[in-house]
């Protein structure tokens, strides 16, 4: 059952502005409780959000480019394979180097 964290926050502040006008009182353990409910929603809220996020796109660890999230993962791998901060892109660098090497050598035992 999907629980309305949001209502649950607007409950509370609704309740918390009914004491504010000073025309009810509250104790200082009953406000103490209010507060970590609203913190611990606000959090779950937040958790709530980063877990949509996390379940419709998919990011690049190395730059943070997003993509969202396709069938067989073509999009984030597209990205990957030009992306300028993925270090794989220092490993091609140092092959090209060596293929190089290798050439030069080649080169000049003939
Ligand atoms: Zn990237």
């Amino acid at each position: 059952m999907q629980v309305d964290l949001q209502a649950h926050l607007a409950d509370i502040d609704d309740v918390l502005a009914i004491y504010a006008r000073g025309t009810h009182t509250i104790d200082a353990n009953g406000y103490a409780a209010m507060m970590l409910a609203r913190t611990a929603l606000r959090r779950a809220i937040a958790a709530e959000a980063e877990l949509k996020q996390l379940k419709s796109g998919t990011y690049c660890a190395y730059c943070g480019h997003t993509e969202p999230i396709d069938g067989d993962g073509e999009r984030i791998a597209e990205h990957i394979r030009t992306c300028e901060k993925h270090p794989m892109r220092a490993v091609e660098a140092r092959v090209k180097e060596l293929e190089a090497e290798i050439a030069n050598l080649r080169d000049s035992a003939y």
